[in-house]
């Protein structure tokens, strides 16, 4: 009996999803596990889990429908793989090429485990280019995204797959399910995003397929997409796919796709290209995370925070503007680019703290973290690892510029409604402590 085992990371999708092409055996076995220490250690905050979850019940639906299942289990991801395949003399594993340093060693591991008894097959996707279609080797990537831009500006990013009508079978004597999450983390179970945020993320493949025809054919928003990408409130500012594409229930390929027949309709336009533009950057990260290894996230262990960086968690550090993102931050698990470069910038340029600490409270936080683009991004700001130039951003400056009633600090920190709009809202103000979060226990990396 041939059996193919597809072990799923963050591509968690069948349309576009390399895994699920070409032949496969007679029996599939498909299978998610969660990294036991990621619970552990507080990497994975209630909102993310709670999104994976979604994400992982819906896929499950959609392999049921199409004959076959989805395994999920808690563990060591290449010790449960490596028995799983072992188990069911499993011909061959197939996973994804992913970018963080973590993912490529664990792949090194499970090919280690299973010797030769059963070969381990690494297919790229979710993105628009491939690494055949770089005009340089990864080894060669330009250390700058404008560099990287100009090399790659003329190759035509890849079409998405189609989704796979059936799969093979489940093999009969594999084990299946799914668990409560409940029973994993009660607290992301409980987890609900504060209303404040204004858009509802729904994990899976097909909310993500809505909010993507939503926000081209339905509200047209990605028509002002040009003049709004720099807000800070309301659902449509910008596209919000983040958390679809960092889970991979939706390819930056199918994005890319939409894009095109949106442009075909309606003529391409500042809006759509500068939408293309963005994912460019998140293209850029991805490659620049494979080029990078270990260094993506800095050269030593993390430090251990302290009350400056505990305040900021809180979102009480005493300038409105960047209490309100990072509450924003804890009270949905999403947050817009400005408030994030805000942020960010204020945590490393102005409390002086180390970057690395801000970049585990948003893999903690964030519903879309994806290694790349954030400690990418954390990069920049901070000037470390590849990017040589810092970016600091004068926050009381933007605050005023970009709220200028401060209504985005009001709507997060309402403690501010009785003061004037404008910009009494952005002057420092002072908190009483609180208790929430807890403190964040040290990286592991
Ligand atoms: C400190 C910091 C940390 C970040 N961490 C993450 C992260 O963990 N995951 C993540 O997906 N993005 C991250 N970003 C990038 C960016 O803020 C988000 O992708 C964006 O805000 C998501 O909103 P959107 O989907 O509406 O984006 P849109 O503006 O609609 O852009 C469309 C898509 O382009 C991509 N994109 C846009 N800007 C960037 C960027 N600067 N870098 C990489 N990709 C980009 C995203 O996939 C995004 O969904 C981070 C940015 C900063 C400054």
């Amino acid at each position: 009996m041939n059996i193919d085992l597809v072990w799923l990371r963050q591509d968690l999708r069948l349309a576009d999803n390399p895994l699920f092409d070409g032949p496969l055996g007679e029996h599939l076995l498909c299978v998610y596990v969660l990294d036991e220490r990621w619970l552990a250690d507080g990497r994975l905050g209630p909102a993310r889990l709670g999104f994976l979850w979604q994400c992982l019940i819906e896929l499950r639906g959609r392999m049921l429908a199409r004959g076959s299942d989805l395994l999920v289990r808690i563990g060591d991801p290449v010790g449960e793989v490596a028995k799983l395949a072992a188990a069911e003399g499993a011909r061959c594993v197939r996973v994804r090429h992913d970018p963080g340093w973590e993912e490529r060693r664990a792949v090194d591991r499970l090919r280690h485990c299973l010797e030769d008894k059963c070969s381990v097959e690494v297919r790229e996707g979710g993105m628009l280019l491939s690494s055949a279609s770089l005009p340089m080797a990864i080894a060669a990537l330009p250390a700058g995204f404008s560099a990287f831009r100009r090399r790659v500006r003329d190759i035509v990013p890849q079409r998405a797959r189609p989704t796979p009508v059936t799969l093979p079978p489940w093999p009969p004597s594999a084990p299946r399910g799914l668990p409560a999450l409940r029973r994993v983390c009660p607290r992301a179970d409980r987890w609900r995003a504060s209303p404040r945020g204004g858009f509802r993320f729904t994990g899976g493949e097909a909310a993500g397929r809505a909010r993507l025809e939503d926000y081209l054919w339905g509200s047209g928003a990605v028509s002002h997409y040009a003049r709004t990408r720099n807000g800070l409130v309301g659902a449509d500012f910008s596209s919000r796919l983040s958390p679809w594409l960092a889970h991979g229930c939706m390819s930056a390929a199918q994005v890319n796709d939409a894009l095109h027949a949106w442009e075909t309709e309606h003529g391409d336009s500042e809006s759509s290209r500068w939408l293309r533009f963005e994912l460019l950057w998140r293209e850029y990260f991805h490659w620049a995370a494979r080029q990078d290894g270990r260094i993506l996230y800095g050269r030593k262990a993390a430090p251990l925070g302290g009350d400056p960086f505990e305040a900021w968690c809180r979102g009480e550090t005493g300038l409105p503007f960047v209490d309100a993102g990072m509450r924003e931050l804890a009270d949905t698990g999403w947050l817009s680019n400005r408030a994030r470069q805000n942020v960010a910038s204020y945590l490393v340029h102005d409390l002086e703290v180390d970057w690395r600490l801000g970049a585990a409270w948003f893999e903690r936080c964030l519903i879309d973290y994806d290694a790349a683009s954030n400690w990418g991004n954390w990069g920049y700001i901070a000037g470390q690892g590849r990017h040589v130039r810092a970016h600091r951003f004068e926050v009381l400056d933007q605050a005023e510029f970009y709220d200028p009633h401060g209504d985005y600090a009001v709507r997060w920190c309402p403690e501010l409604s009785s003061l004037p709009a404008g910009e009494a809202r952005h002057r420092p103000w002072r908190h009483a402590p609180a208790t929430f979060p807890p403190p964040l226990a040290p990286s592991t990396r």
